[in-house]
């Protein structure tokens, strides 16, 4: 039986997490599930939010599925989020973006898949207080974390058939930092002739893919760009409830929502846990349990289809009963 780490948070992450064990384990697949705590809740007995524990099982297992975790916010520990892609150098944050059957948005034609580079840019946690009044944060662009995310799009691009890779930056004002990303970008896109190349501005693209997203394909962009993007095309696709990620490096894979904790909605039942199973899908195919992974896919989408919903896409089931819902059409 297939050991994989289950990181299952805090806020909603708990409950997201039972409904998808719940799913995977009436799905008939079989795994044995090493589960991590991490967050705000475990700093008080071990002294840090992100234990060495829960980076070992990762780098032993291979493959993690995280459900969201809060950081505490202002002083004293980085993001356990950003301190994982780090310290298990997962570079390369994939976020498909697909429209769902029946989660009714403004367009039914949203294809299309960000990669955002995960390890620099102003993640690098560089920050320096001047004085009472100024504080600087650094933004770190290298060739070499560029150039391995334009070479993972586009590898992707190709094994997944897709026709084009876009470059977003704002390389007309960061003209070192960001021109150094789209200068790495032209370099790999050279090894690449059969899938083609855009270059866009990213405020033009936050404009463009809300008036017609079917624009885009694949999206490559430096780290902080790449995560507000990202909520934007999540948007496009009925919401943070249904948006799918993985973080992916050489040895280990990570597999995470993009939503956060939503401490609003916190134990009452209510959490969509459509983002968590999705990515938990990729997972399952990421590890070649194929089958699996497509009678589950199935399953959600059959209840979605039905109007059979949570209420952040304006249904009225509990997290429990649209888990239920989709035990009952897995077959
Ligand atoms: P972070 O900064 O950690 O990414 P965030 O500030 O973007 O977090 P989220 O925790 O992602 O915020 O949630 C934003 C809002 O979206 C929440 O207040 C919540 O109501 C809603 N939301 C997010 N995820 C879900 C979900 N799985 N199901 C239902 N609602 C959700």
């Amino acid at each position: 039986m297939r050991t994989i780490t289950l990181i299952n948070g805090d806020g909603i992450g708990p409950e997201i997490s039972e409904s998808v064990m719940k799913i995977i384990s009436a799905s008939g697949l079989e795994i044995n599930w090493d589960i991590q705590t991490a967050g705000a809740d475990v700093i008080e007995k071990e002294g840090k939010p992100l234990p060495d524990r829960v980076l070992d099982s990762v780098k032993k297992n291979k493959v993690a599925l995280k459900a969201p975790v809060t950081t505490p916010i202002g002083k004293g520990f980085r993001s356990v989020n950003v301190q994982l892609r780090k310290d298990l150098d997962l570079y390369a944050n994939l976020r498909p973006c697909k429209n769902l059957p029946g989660v009714k948005t403004r367009f039914d034609n949203v294809n299309l898949v960000v990669v955002r580079e995960n390890t620099e840019d102003l993640y690098a946690g560089v920050e320096e207080q001047i004085d009472e009044n100024t504080a600087h944060s650094i933004k770190i662009i290298t060739r070499q974390a560029s150039e391995r995310i334009c070479r993972f799009a586009f590898d992707y691009a190709v094994k997944n058939n897709r026709k084009e890779v876009c470059a977003v930056s704002k390389a007309n004002i960061m003209k070192l930092s960001d021109g150094l990303f789209l200068d790495a970008y032209r370099t790999v896109a050279k090894e690449y002739p059969q899938i083609a190349q855009r270059e866009i501005l990213v405020d033009n693209l936050c404009m463009q893919l809300v008036q017609e997203p079917a624009r885009f394909d694949v999206l490559v962009l430096p780290n902080l760009y790449g995560d507000i993007v990202s909520d934007l095309t999540a948007g496009l696709i009925g919401g943070l409830g249904v948006a799918q990620g993985a973080n992916i490096g050489k040895s280990c894979a990570v597999f995470e929502p993009v939503h956060g904790s939503a401490p609003d909605i916190k134990g009452q039942n209510k959490a969509n846990p459509t983002a968590l199973l999705l990515s938990a899908v990729e997972m399952l195919k990421y590890i070649g349990e194929n089958s699996y992974a497509e009678k589950i896919e199935k399953a959600l989408f059959k209840t979605l289809f039905d109007g059979d919903k949570t209420a952040d896409l304006g249904g009225n089931l509990s997290t429990t009963e649209f888990t239920d819902k989709i035990i009952k059409h897995l077959y």
